[in-house]
């Protein structure tokens, strides 16, 4: 027993003095993609939703209560993605270190500005999410801007190793920077060009690289087609020229391909997030993989 007792203490001693990891544990893949890269060896990360599911309808595993439990940082995307799954497990878990407020919690909507912000929401206008539109890490101009705010958490949790996280932060960006010049040039032809999507889940992308989105196949957020929605994209599809329709791997591309056989237009399926497609195995091909389904090459 006293042995036992001694060696809690050294282990808490250990982690006091900065050689334990830090235990972080985030929402989505991409999340924790950029933080491992960001606090390397430092860190022992994990991520709650799997990349294929839908977003916003996580269903909770017991496993994400332990989890939480024993987290130093959680950092989640925030703008209520995670509004409907995450707050039960986190009351469950207990851990007020990671709860919103506390130097153990990162939201990362807060760090970008956001598209499609609703002052005036209600039930009517769908599943509208009031802060604006949440799916942020789809703009490759936003994922520096992450990796500076992982970066600076990490550092407040353990200045001792802030230099590494630095270092890190410094080869990340740079590299980063780099593959977007890249992106940039590839879709520089599609500029000006017009897509329908199913949600509105590539804004952020689309927005940045000046590709309009010109319709949604759900007709408000969150619900599903109807047949007098589908009929009108049918109609703008044939008046604006438009060849593709941009459909996410986890709702059913049956309509798409309805209207595809009704107009000609291309369905184009491109991932959303890590894990979502099996080419997608880190925040790098994420991107490379979208571009490259948008571009065909
Ligand atoms: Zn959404």
């Amino acid at each position: 027993m006293k042995r036992l007792f001694i060696c809690i203490l050294m282990l808490y001693g250990l982690n006091v003095l900065g050689f334990g990891k830090i235990n972080v544990v985030t929402t989505y893949g991409y999340i924790a993609d950029i933080t491992q890269r960001i606090g390397g060896v430092e860190v022992s990360v994990s991520r709650l939703a799997a990349g294929s599911p839908d977003p916003h309808f996580i269903t909770p595993k017991p496993s994400f209560i332990a989890k939480l439990r024993n987290a130093d940082l959680l950092i989640i995307n925030g703008g209520q993605l995670e509004i409907g799954w995450l707050p039960p497990v986190l009351l469950q878990a207990n851990n007020p270190v990671i709860n919103p407020g506390r130097p153990g919690f990162l939201s990362l909507m807060a760090l970008v500005t956001p598209l499609d912000v609703h002052d005036d929401v209600s039930r009517a206008q769908g599943d509208v999410h009031p802060e604006g539109n949440p799916h942020i890490q789809l703009d490759p101009y936003h994922i520096p801007v992450f990796a500076q705010a992982v970066m600076e958490k990490l550092c407040q949790l353990a200045p001792g190793k802030c230099e590494i996280f630095r270092e890190n932060y410094t080869t990340f960006e740079k590299r980063w920077l780099e593959k977007t010049a890249l992106w940039e040039q590839k879709l520089s032809p599609l500029k000006g060009t017009k897509v329908v999507e199913y949600h509105k889940l590539y804004d952020y992308f689309f927005h940045r690289f000046k590709i309009e989105v010109a319709g949604t196949l759900e007709p408000l957020p969150g619900i599903p087609p109807t047949s007098r929605h589908i009929a009108g994209i049918i109609d703008l599809i044939k008046k604006q020229n438009i060849t593709v329709i941009i459909q996410d791997v986890y709702h059913s591309s049956q309509t798409a391909r309805f209207i595809a056989g009704k107009t000609g237009v291309k369905v184009v399926i491109i991932p959303h997030d890590i894990g979502a497609v099996k080419e997608v195995t880190d925040i790098f091909s994420l991107f490379d993989e979208i571009v490259g389904r948008l571009t065909g090459s």
